[in-house]
């Protein structure tokens, strides 16, 4: 039905119980499963797929299978079984091939009585599992075969049930899986054609696709000659097609976000080199291949018209920060203004101390903005942020807030980008006219994923480690086996170094048997007698904080008792041990960043994780993985591959559309595809400005469902 007919009503505005037989306790079942309109229901994808097209003989029958056969009833009857006498129910079938046991553990007696009778046949459909020698179905689903009826006719008559390959739905209460069937069977039947997408078909044509509505018809009720492996690996051509119309709608968004990006006038620096070239004869060390491939991609963006928005990803300790200092730098040279935003307050504090150590010595101002100001502290800040006094402002989220105003913001960069939403890049752009944004993060992963997370940044990735480094030698320890921990880490203070040892909270229950980390600092000193030991944790005041961090780095502290505070970006290159208690309790990510603060300079450094009395199944394998890899990359697909893509990606936050079939992990070719044909859709319509645009456009925003932000587009 075209979708300017009259009659034409848009899917996502049927209710449920237009479909044949659906009433009104149903319509409450499935609107409990999320299920509120037609369009719902059609995107409501079978979990997996059986095959059902043959029957089997029971010779034929594969141990671990969904098996579909007929049979002859033997023996039918509760039986007692070993050393309980427990009762249970139990049905032996036969053909000319063989017998087999089909049981029943939980069951109504007269209903399986009625049920069953000795030289009936039956078409049975379950999973086959083997005892030794023996082979049992448990819990079967079965089919009577009427008296007289050929098996093969069965095949034929009953599409729902036979001869075909059929669909397995998730289910839910008090629906059996018979019932959901034939309510999709007639969903699809009636209402499939309504679902219209208005992506052009030369891309499908392209890519050898299939129209939605075929798509999805298919995806419900494969064709015989489907492939069931293909199918059950998602990577039939039904739903290729589906996962490829969600992520074309998508690309076009973020397309247009990048047109709208690049009809804006933002700064055209000039790049002489005033400060940067002094600064790199002061740097200590020479920057990396990598750090000099971005920062030439950054100084590209900074000299064109419309204004930069790059990412860079780099793993941690792969030498961020400093890039961004010369990004700042020549942002400074052209008479403008940087803000530099950090998601917590130690690590604005730190950057704070680094890039007013390089500024002082080039004759330019730094300020630190922090929520714990005296309001007349604060108050000059903004004073002097406003006169143009400041010429980079460092600062949490205290930056982002109104009444912090720049005399002329050129360039602003946030660092550790997966702690922001794009809502607060949005504020920060506010804060100037069209400044160059730079975002920085460690959480590595694949470029293309990147690119459509963070829609419409440019990337550029630090994919080497500064020299010398050599990786972290990470250790778990059974919690009884800490004195071997401790015992290393004497070594390596008696030699001079620092350490970190981190608890994942302060201050627990009284019930809890995790130790405080207030309690801990004191205990201790009875094992290092001879250390200095801080306590960092994040219910102390802000000064004392930041007085603790400074004592640190000036090593008038040896060990660190902390909290997760120090999770990100803290930067001392003498402290060369970190030792993570209950660290079975961390994520992957945290546990990464954490071992991040050590193995910095070129000595050698260790992790010692120490795991609780009691852990999980994936806790151990979490450990394990941090023990065998160094490598962020790495590290961060275990981490997907344990958590599910959902929870790692937080697409929600990245405030990108909901995809109700399509997975950004594992449909990442699809992805590749989609992007290239939107890219070149919306660059040969710009703007969707034609009237042959309109159902695209409209199509568009309804997808976007509001997070689709284009002031530009009409
Ligand atoms: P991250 O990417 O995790 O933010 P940082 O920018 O904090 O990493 O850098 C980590 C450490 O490496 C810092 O101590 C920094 O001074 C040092 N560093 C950065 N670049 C280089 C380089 N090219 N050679 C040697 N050390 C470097
Ligand atoms: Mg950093």
């Amino acid at each position: 039905m075209p979708a300017d007919s009259p009659t034409f009503i848009a899917p996502d505005k049927i209710i449920l119980d237009q479909v044949a037989g659906v009433g009104p306790k149903l319509l409450d079942k499935l609107q409990k499963m999320g299920l509120n309109s037609v369009e719902d229901a059609l995107y409501h994808l079978p979990l997996r797929y059986e095959d059902r097209r043959q029957f089997r003989t029971i010779s034929q029958l594969q141990t671990s299978r969904l098996e579909v056969f007929c049979a002859e009833i033997l023996v039918a009857g509760e039986i007692q079984t070993g050393r309980s006498r427990r009762r249970i129910y139990e049905v032996i079938v036969g053909d000319e091939t063989g017998r087999i046991s089909l049981k029943w553990f939980h069951y109504r007696k007269n209903w399986l009585h009625k049920r069953f009778s000795v030289g009936q046949r039956i078409v049975v459909i379950g999973e086959v599992r083997s005892f030794g020698p023996q082979r049992e179905i448990h819990h079967p689903e079965t089919e009577p075969v009427p008296a007289g009826t050929d098996p093969a006719d069965l095949l034929r008559k009953e599409p729902l049930k036979f001869g075909r390959i059929l669909p397995v739905y998730q289910l839910t209460e008090g629906l059996t899986q018979y019932r959901i069937r034939k309510i999709w069977f007639n969903l699809v039947n009636q209402f499939a054609e309504y679902l219209q997408s208005p992506l052009p078909a030369s891309y499908l044509c392209k890519r050898q696709l299939l129209p939605l509505q075929q798509a999805v018809s298919r995806c419900h009720w494969p064709p015989n000659d489907s492939s069931l492996a293909e199918l059950d690996q998602g990577q039939d051509i039904s739903r290729s097609s589906i996962v490829y119309d969600e992520f074309f709608f998508l690309e076009l968004g973020l397309a247009l976000k990048r047109q709208g990006v690049e009809l804006a006038r933002g700064f055209a620096f000039k790049v002489e080199h005033r400060y940067t070239k002094p600064l790199n004869k002061m740097l200590p060390f020479q920057l990396t291949d990598a750090q000099r491939r971005v920062l030439k991609e950054i100084k590209h963006d900074m000299m064109a018209a419309t204004p930069m928005h790059r990412l860079i990803q780099g793993d941690v300790g792969s030498g961020k920060t400093i890039v961004a200092l010369m990004a700042a730098l020549i942002a400074i040279e052209n008479q403008t203004q940087v803000a530099v935003v950090a998601p917590t307050e130690i690590l604005a504090e730190q950057h704070f101390v680094i890039f007013n150590s390089w500024l002082k010595r080039l004759g330019l101002r730094c300020a630190l903005l922090r929520s714990g100001l005296q309001a007349s502290e604060k108050k000059h800040v903004l004073q002097d942020l406003h006169a143009g006094k400041i010429d980079l402002l460092v600062g949490t989220h205290a930056v982002l807030q109104e009444g912090v105003e720049f005399k002329k913001l050129g360039l602003g960069i946030i660092d550790e980008q997966h702690r922001f939403g794009v809502r607060q890049r949005g504020i920060l752009k506010q804060k100037g006219e069209n400044p160059d944004i730079l975002v920085m993060t460690a959480t590595p992963i694949p470029r293309t994923l990147s690119m459509t997370l963070y829609g419409d940044l440019a990337l550029s990735v630090i994919d080497q480690l500064p020299p010398g480094r050599k990786p972290v030698q990470t250790f778990h320890y059974q919690h009884d086996q800490r004195a071997l921990a401790y015992n290393l880490l004497q070594k390596q203070l008696t030699s001079g170094r620092q350490a970190y040892i981190v608890y994942p909270l302060v201050e627990e229950t009284e019930k809890s048997d995790l130790l405080a980390a207030t309690e801990a600092a004191e205990a201790l000193k009875d094992h290092f007698p001879a250390a200095q030991i801080g306590l960092l944790h994040g219910r102390m005041k802000q000064a004392e904080k930041v007085q603790t961090m400074q004592a640190f780095r000036d090593h008038q502290i040896d060990i660190l008792v902390a909290t997760t505070v120090i999770e990100v970006g803290v930067d001392v290159s003498n402290a060369t041990i970190m030792l993570i208690e209950h660290a079975d309790r961390f994520g992957l990510a945290q546990l990464h960043q954490l071992r991040g603060r050590v193995g910095r300079g070129r000595d050698e450094s260790f992790c010692f994780l120490i795991s609780s009395q009691q852990y999980s199944e994936d806790a151990r394998r979490r450990l394990e993985v941090m023990v065998q890899n160094n490598d962020g990359f790495k590290i961060a697909e275990a981490d997907l591959e344990i958590r599910g893509p959902g929870e790692f990606l937080g697409t929600r936050q990245a405030g990108l559309p909901d995809f109700r079939v399509a997975s950004l992990l594992r449909d990442v070719r699809l992805l590749e595809q989609a992007r290239e044909d939107a890219f070149d859709y919306a660059q040969n319509n710009y703007y969707l400005k034609s009237d042959d645009c309109r159902a695209i456009k409209t199509e568009l925003f309804r997808r976007w469902g509001g997070r689709l932000d284009l002031a530009t587009i009409g």
